[in-house]
């Protein structure tokens, strides 16, 4: 599991892992020399082989090294388990880039504990503990004969915890004597638990990380769990299983998994973007055809490596690459893979936002960059004003088992406007707005892992700049909601401003909507962007169980209207002053709840240019905007 980074490992250092499983469970790693005399005799040779599969389980050929690209590689954890094989047939091994549980390397379930958690069954490793060359070491080398090793059911010597040095324990196999475990190899001749019975330091079930050995209880102990239908274990080396996984005879070379990403997913028209082949399944690569969309240059590549794409039009772009080796062909196609926008900035100061118009939501690109649920939409069931919005959709809806992998936590999800031109504004006079309301899953309030990063950028999407960074309550103003939160007349929407420093007043200014869902998260609604010269927080804020908005504002022809969103159905008392405060118009409407309320000031109201005030009073809940009518 990889996100293109180092975690994504070459086959040479897979190669190399299987290599030493092979060595150490068979007696033939050369550093057996350097066990202790007394456990010398002590030294099994299991007699186990490994073998990577050379079929897939839909049959196709496959060098045994699938690679998936995911966010679910950082902070890995049973959700990362994405793409099993069937575990009758193959031995699981995911590579992360990281674990949650910062203080392992790498861990697997006992056969009990796997039998009937088959999706998790196998074994979750830091790339770094995967072989001994690559982003590995020989001092790190041995722990995925660890692994199998549980895989097998083999405990840790001192017993089933993770804590050696606590306490003395046994491993239930005769030949390894009690011991409190070991996480160094500073005491090799230790005797601690039953003077003067040594203990084995040395063995691949310590943490000691000098560990050259199993023993021959550990051997029987593995063997029994290899004749046992506990996990399916028996299954794993039966003739039908070898012949599914193409491991009964030589190696077929595959062909290849055409593969490929850039150095970004977002930039402008003449900008240069850089593709990378990342095919995979054959080492060798003898050839490759690039296809790029019709406006590209160059439209078509034959680089083995990299290729630096411009494109002259906007837009969703459509790439596909075709790897061949001695072995054969294959092809990837990515559509709508990167998006090109137009440099030239859009004047949009003082438009809002209401979303009420899906070109307004249409004109935003929308990267749902691991394409799956949790992503931006299009909201039209409410809003903070009139009945639609954008939601971040974070609530998993998914059910057993499709839920037992791929959780939100670490995905990411982006939103970017187009390019605006806000040379005319000056700092102190420029302000970002905004409404939003979320909810969480999540009781207390460590577990909530969302965040909404809000960047801009002045150089066509090379580089970003944050402009806020909200967590927790700053986007949960709804606090705990179980089911999935939906907008209704009891949301609370949070007005937010962010002031726009003076190097993002360019006349191609392009901001970013970056969300990180958690595990736990619930829904997110944004409603009312807005670039203007006034801080929204200064604005009527919803206080009375309503809100509205005098739609335009200014009123250019005289002509206004009241767009009003209520909780409540009722008849509003609508009063129109004039500078001094003299009443200049007074009539009722009725207002229905949940529905955007068009209510007209007709023309002949305002008289003269100036200053106007709209009161409205529904059951005794008052507001009041100020109209400028010119
Ligand atoms: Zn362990």
């Amino acid at each position: 599991m990889h996100n293109y980074g180092a975690e994504n490992i070459t086959d040479e250092q897979i190669y190399s892992d299987v290599k030493n499983l092979n060595d150490n469970y068979n007696k033939r790693n050369a550093d057996t020399t350097q066990v202790i005399p007394i456990f010398k005799p002590l030294i099994a040779n299991v007699g186990f082989e490994f073998r990577l599969a050379n079929k897939d389980p839909q049959g196709n050929c496959t060098n045994g090294i699938d690679r998936i690209n995911t966010y679910k590689t950082f902070k890995a954890n049973d959700q990362s388990k994405l793409n099993p094989w069937n575990r009758s047939v193959y031995l699981n091994i995911w590579v992360a880039n990281t674990l949650e549980n910062t203080s392992a390397a790498a861990y697997a379930y006992k056969p009990a504990s796997a039998h009937y958690m088959f999706y998790y069954d196998g074994i979750l490793a830091w790339h770094s503990y995967v072989g001994s060359i690559g982003t590995s070491s020989q001092y790190n080398s041995k722990t995925i004969t660890h692994e199998i090793g549980h895989c097998l059911n083999l405990d840790h010597l001192w017993g089933a915890t993770n804590q050696p040095g606590v306490a003395c324990g046994d491993d239930g196999v005769l030949d390894t004597p009690e011991t409190k475990g070991h996480s160094n190899c500073n005491i090799l001749y230790d005797s601690t638990c039953h003077p003067p019975i040594i203990e084995n330091v040395q063995n691949y079930m310590e943490y000691s990380y000098c560990d050259y050995m199993f023993t021959p209880g550990q051997k029987d102990r593995m063997t029994d769990a290899l004749n046992s239908d506990v996990a399916q274990r028996k299954s794993l080396w039966s003739d039908q299983s070898l012949i599914a996984a193409g491991v009964d005879g030589p190696r077929v070379d595959c062909k290849p998994k055409a593969d490929f990403n850039t150095n970004k997913q977002f930039s402008c028209i003449g900008n240069s973007i850089q593709y990378k082949n990342q095919s995979y399944n054959d080492t060798l690569m003898t050839a490759a055809e690039w296809t790029f969309d019709g406006d590209a240059t160059p439209a078509t590549s034959t680089s083995l490596n990299t290729v630096q794409v411009t494109y002259n039009t906007k837009g969703w772009k459509t790439s596909s690459l075709k790897s061949t080796s001695n072995a054969g062909s294959g092809t990837t196609t990515k559509s709508d893979y990167v998006y090109i926008a137009d440099p030239v900035g859009k004047n949009v100061t003082g438009k809002i936002f209401h979303f009420e118009d899906e070109a307004e939501f249409a004109s935003w690109t929308n990267f749902n960059y691991f394409n799956n649920e949790f992503k931006w939409d299009y909201y039209t069931y409410g809003g903070y004003f009139g009945t639609k919005c954008v939601r971040y959709k974070a609530y998993d809806t998914r059910t057993f088992p499709n839920n037992t992998v791929g959780s939100a936590s670490g995905d990411i999800d982006e939103l970017i406007t187009e390019a605006y031109d806000l040379s005319g504004l000056s700092q102190g006079n420029a302000y970002l707005n905004f409404f939003s309301a979320g909810a969480t899953r999540a009781s207390i309030n460590t577990d909530i892992e969302d965040s909404l990063i809000i960047q801009y950028s002045v150089t066509c999407g090379n580089s970003w700049v944050n402009l806020a960074k909200l967590s927790k309550s700053q986007i949960i103003n709804n606090g705990k909601v179980t089911n999935e939160f939906f907008i209704d007349n009891t949301t609370t929407w949070d007005a937010k401003t962010f002031a726009l420093p003076a190097q993002a007043l360019t006349s191609n200014t392009f901001f970013k909507f970056r969300y990180r869902p958690g595990d736990l998260s619930n829904n997110f609604y944004l409603d009312n962007f807005e670039i203007n010269s006034t801080p929204v927080s200064v604005k009527n804020i919803n206080t009375q169980g309503y809100s509205f908005e005098l739609v335009p504002n200014p009123a250019t022809n005289g002509n206004s209207f009241i767009q009003l969103n209520t909780s409540e159905s009722g008849n509003a008392k609508i009063t129109v002053s004039n500078i001094l405060g003299e009443k200049i118009s007074t009539f009722d409407y009725q207002v229905n709840r949940n529905i955007l309320n068009q209510i007209e000031l007709p023309s002949n109201v305002f008289t003269q240019k100036g200053i106007y005030f709209v009161n409205i009073d529904i059951n005794g809940k008052k507001n009041t905007k100020k109209l400028i009518v010119q």
